[in-house]
């Protein structure tokens, strides 16, 4: 139903492109091959056809790069970057080598406890296979070329049900730690869920960070608060077409009408319990 719609769109989407270009951000988090399936995880047959494509017929730019190109001058062609979340072990293995062959850029949203290999994201569990990168593998994703390093927390919390000293440890502290760790300075900063309020957006500019992701779908212009860019979710139901009209925005609308049901859920107070028990990402 979805994607009927979206191929209803698809020719309005073309022109309001074509009208306005900007930056697209793009939303990923594993790339592995499971027995099962798994929403947040993309194939590398799969990721490999999406990367192709984008290196084919899109500038695909790092964020730095992108948000620069929004700021400077007027578009001409829409421009894509490409992100990842909570620091998995395969975006080492699996991504890397992908992105290399197709010369894409990326930036790669880490957990401090993560890393430490003390805590691992809920949604997995306990798992056989060391799940989350270590702090020598961030070491040499930040010394590859095209990778940037961003934070996504010290514990991964869902930041406004902190209290406020917390919720700033969490921001700031995550980004001292990861510029003690990689020699580099850390810029971006990705909210855990996508969930904030106007104290995080504060928080993450008094922390210093240049930009920060959300998860609201969309496109970002330069009208767009740096501190809640939008992204667009790549998910293990993308399939060739899908990922086309995502990129091409024709998905925009529906996601737009299915986040702001979400952001209206938690202002009535049903969304917090419903966000901790869906294990978003
Ligand atoms: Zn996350």
């Amino acid at each position: 139903m979805r994607r009927l719609l979206a191929q209803a769109i698809l020719p309005y989407a073309r022109l309001r492109t074509w009208a306005q270009p900007g930056l697209r951000i793009l939303m990923y988090h594993r790339v592995a091959t499971l027995p099962h399936y798994d929403q947040l995880t993309v194939s590398p047959a799969r990721f490999a056809r999406q990367m192709e494509r984008l290196a084919c017929e899109y500038r695909v730019v790092s964020l730095a790069d992108g948000l620069r190109a929004i700021h400077q001058s007027q578009l001409r062609q829409p421009l894509v970057a490409v992100t990842f979340d909570d620091g998995y072990r395969d975006n080492l293995t699996e991504a890397l080598p992908i992105l290399r062959r197709y010369a894409v850029p990326a930036t790669i949203f880490v957990t401090t406890r993560f890393c430490d290999q003390a805590e691992s994201h809920p949604r997995y569990g306990p798992s056989p296979q060391r799940l989350h990168l270590n702090w020598d593998e961030v070491g040499v994703l930040a010394a590859t070329p095209g990778i940037t390093i961003g934070s996504h927390t010290l514990h991964h919390p869902y930041l406004p049900t902190l209290p406020e000293a917390q919720a700033r440890e969490e921001i700031s502290q995550s980004r001292t730690i990861i510029e003690n760790r990689i020699g580099q300075t850390v810029a971006f900063f990705c909210y855990p869920s996508g969930d904030l309020g106007p104290r995080e957006l504060r928080l993450v500019h008094e922390s210093g960070y240049a930009a920060a992701v959300s998860v609201a779908p969309g496109v970002n212009y330069r009208s767009t608060d740096p501190m809640k860019l939008r992204r667009t979710e790549i998910t293990d139901r993308d399939d060739d077409e899908a990922f086309a009209l995502k990129i091409a925005g024709a998905f925009d609308p529906i996601h737009c009408l299915l986040h702001a049901k979400r952001t209206w859920n938690f202002a009535r107070g049903y969304g917090r319990h419903g966000a901790q028990t869906s294990a978003r990402p």
